[in-house]
């Protein structure tokens, strides 16, 4: 199973904010699309990931003023992304081992989806439903 899979069952949609605008913001962004992380995105492109960790850590950190700081303060910037072509299971294995549960999908440098762990662990039962009823065919028909 590959990422475009995924995508195909999903859609291609994909949250993004602007780095200049405070936390505040995207905080409202976050709960009204009711999602975990943001893709950060100027107009030259993909610029960082900022998900509701990255929040909670700065909340602990610098208190109230957090709301009024900018979301490029609190981003991560070095943004691990893959491509439609990529497996699922090469991507559980990414997730899993650098503990992010958000990887944006680029094709050509064009943002064209996002995977949560949440989809990758639906696919992988999926597939796992099919395999048990392909075992239970075989063995009842033969
Ligand atoms: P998450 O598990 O998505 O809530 O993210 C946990 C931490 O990893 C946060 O600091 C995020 O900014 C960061 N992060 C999330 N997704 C990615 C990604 N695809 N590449 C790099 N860092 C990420």
């Amino acid at each position: 199973m590959r990422i475009a899979d995924v995508l195909r069952t999903k859609g291609s949609a994909v949250a993004t904010i602007d780095p200049d605008v405070p936390v505040s913001e995207l905080l409202r962004s976050l709960a009204e699309y009711n999602i975990g992380a943001i893709v950060v995105a100027s107009p030259d492109g993909v610029v960082g990931i900022v998900s509701e960790r990255d929040v909670v850590r700065h909340l602990h950190e610098i208190g109230a003023d957090l709301l009024s700081s900018p979301v490029s303060a609190i981003m991560t910037t070095e943004v691990f992304t893959c491509s439609p072509t990529d497996t699922v299971d090469s991507l559980t294995v990414v997730m899993t081992e650098r503990r992010f549960r958000h990887v944006p999908v680029l094709s050509d440098g064009r943002l064209v989806g996002i995977v949560s762990i949440g989809d990758v662990v639906k696919s992988r039962i999926g597939q796992l439903e099919q395999s048990q009823d392909q075992l239970q065919a075989y063995i009842t028909q033969g």
